[in-house]
């Protein structure tokens, strides 16, 4: 086996007297496709947040690619390979799909992009690149807010490819989209995942796309890590028909 890419170890995280974050530890293996469900108000997102260090753990450790993390400046974390993409698009919406990408190339590559006499057509051949990826790339001179809104969270997946993540996380990557663009962006992460040996961590709502889509799926509630195993485990897990199979609220 080898090291996992990302290990969380003993994570908590109070806001006032609320417990968001009860001790919670796990590992992800390189290359995995991990889903995290969990009720409304499970702590879903603030264990991302946590994990990509855009809320301070009161306590535990966050290791990634070997290294302690903890701490570290959101945008440093992004530079060791771990992007974040918004469950909220924050796209520059006046601006087009290619000056979107564009901007999050320049600021990976500052220091040899300063130095590159050729930068804008290396530039150039490089965003075509990530939007052929997601398949954006006949829209590329087209102003963000005009696209569809599935466009809008390829546009999103393109922004946080540019940053070549190791590990990509995403918060809820499907919401808002029809059943069956959904799909075609869950096929499309996944395959991307494949082919740049990308790890994948994703909150979802959609049990057909989490037991379609996850190797691993972790289950939280009440901000505690209640059990992590494959479809098939979770599928049979207790609170898990309980809250989603059996007419619970989620
Ligand atoms: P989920 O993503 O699973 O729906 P969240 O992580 O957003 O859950 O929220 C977990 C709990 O933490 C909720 O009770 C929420 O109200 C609370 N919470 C999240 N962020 C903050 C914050 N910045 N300040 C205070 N409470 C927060
Ligand atoms: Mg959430």
């Amino acid at each position: 086996m080898s090291e996992p890419i990302l290990k969380v170890e003993n994570l908590n995280r109070y806001f006032g007297a609320l417990h968001a974050t009860k001790d919670v530890s796990f590992e992800v293996a390189d290359g995995e496709v991990r889903a995290i469900i969990g009720p409304n108000g499970a702590g879903k997102s603030t264990l991302m947040d946590l994990i990509t260090n855009r809320t301070t753990p009161t306590s535990g450790k966050v290791i990634f690619r070997g290294e302690d993390i903890t701490g570290m400046a959101p945008n440093k974390i992004v530079h060791r390979g771990m992007t974040k993409c918004f469950q909220i698009s924050k796209l520059f919406s006046n601006l087009t799909v290619y000056e979107n990408v564009q901007i999050a190339r320049i600021e990976m590559n500052k220091k040899t992009f300063s130095l590159l006499p050729v930068r804008d057509v290396y530039l150039k051949a490089e965003v075509q690149k990530y939007l052929s990826f997601v398949g954006l790339e006949d829209q590329m001179n087209e102003v963000a807010a005009y696209l569809s809104y599935g466009d809008q969270r390829r546009l999103d997946i393109a922004i946080a490819l540019a940053m070549d993540p190791k590990l990509l996380i995403l918060d809820e990557p499907a919401a808002g989209v029809a059943r069956e663009e959904a799909y075609k962006l869950m096929q499309l992460i996944r395959d991307l995942a494949a082919e740049r040996n990308m790890t994948i961590i994703f909150i979802e709502h959609d049990m057909e796309i989490v037991f379609n889509y996850a190797d691993v799926i972790s289950v939280l509630r009440d901000g505690e890590m209640i059990a992590t195993g494959t479809p098939g485990e979770i599928r049979n897990n207790q609170f898990v028909q309980e809250a989603y199979l059996g007419g619970g609220d989620a």
